[in-house]
């Protein structure tokens, strides 16, 4: 959080604001003063390849918890900060704490990758690139260790600028990715105009892998997919082995979700790498 994203922050979207919910007056009320007070935190949970179990990167996941009303969901806050101008000091802090982990990961001899959510509105802030690349710089991270998350929604809001501003990202060397896949509206064919490293398969689609036939032709189509775009492919939701099994045989790169583990807190998560079994990851990918 800083003077300038504060001074971002001024912007007013008051029309779409539900004043009616009390529930949602506070938040909007006290989401600026828990960004001021450290009260937004960022988790981590490990992402692993698929054959070896090796945990090679994070994807950071912003957590606020409420002194009254306890855990507030990303889904519900993130939206809010949109519509309040917050989404750019929200978007810098969840970067720089992020970047601040993975840069003490790399002092303690783990090359870990991060990746970190990017909201439609800050895929359209011009200041973005500056800032990705001020804050890479601060915590002397190289670029390719950050991996930006897009959504197909928030390319397909303004496909040309959004094509545009992910080709000055990439060309800073960091990390595209675009999540949530297949959940969105865009054409297949959009996938290979966005200048993209990765494609990350919506959890609703992999945690049915156990239950339907249908959401392991999904899986695997856009797998192949994947492939033959020259895109790694992640699967999140991976809720069981029987699941990351099939997520082998389909020839998916990465895996993340709860069977390899939970969000954490970020300065959890080098004790967590060094009480894994050894064996472990190497079970889990037979
Ligand atoms: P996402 O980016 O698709 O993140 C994956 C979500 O799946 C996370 O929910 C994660 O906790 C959850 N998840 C991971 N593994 C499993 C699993 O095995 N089973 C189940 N049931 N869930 C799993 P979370 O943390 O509640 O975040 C929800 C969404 O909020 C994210 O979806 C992302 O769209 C947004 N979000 C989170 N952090 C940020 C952030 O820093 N900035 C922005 N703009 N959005 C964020
Ligand atoms: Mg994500
Ligand atoms: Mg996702
Ligand atoms: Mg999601």
């Amino acid at each position: 959080y800083d003077a300038k994203g504060a001074a971002r922050g001024l912007r007013v979207y008051g029309a779409d604001l539900d004043t009616a919910d009390p529930r949602r007056l506070t938040l909007v009320a006290e989401l600026r003063a828990a960004l001021a007070t450290g009260g937004i935190e960022v988790h981590v949970q490990p992402q692993a390849r698929v054959t070896t179990g090796e945990v090679v990167g994070v994807e950071a996941l912003v957590r606020w918890d409420h002194p009254e009303l306890g855990r507030v969901s990303p889904e519900e806050f993130v939206p809010i900060a949109e519509r309040t101008g917050l989404i750019g000091p929200l978007t810098t802090h969840v970067l720089d704490r992020s970047l601040a982990a993975c840069a003490a990961w790399r002092a303690g001899g783990h090359d870990l990758a991060v990746a970190v959510n990017l909201s439609a509105r800050s895929l359209y802030d011009a200041d973005l690139v500056d800032e990705v690349a001020r804050l890479l710089a601060r915590h002397d991270v190289p670029a390719g260790r950050l991996t930006l998350e897009v959504t197909e929604g928030s390319v397909m809001a303004d496909p040309a600028r959004a094509i545009a501003l992910l080709h000055q990202l990439r060309d800073l060397g960091v990390r595209l990715s675009v999540d949530d896949f297949g959940t969105g509206y865009s054409s297949l064919s959009y996938l290979k105009r966005l200048p993209v490293h990765e494609v990350k398969i919506d959890r609703s689609f992999v945690m049915g892998l156990q239950s339907g036939a249908e959401d392991v032709a999904i899986v695997r189509a856009v797998t192949d997919l994947g492939r033959h775009l020259d895109l790694e492919v992640v699967a999140e939701g991976v809720e069981d082995a029987a699941t990351w099994e099939l997520l082998r045989e389909v020839g998916c790169d990465l895996v993340q979700g709860w069977y390899l583990g939970r969000p954490m807190p970020a300065a959890e998560l080098l004790p967590w790498l060094r009480s894994r079994p050894a064996a472990r990851g190497a079970l889990r990918a037979v």
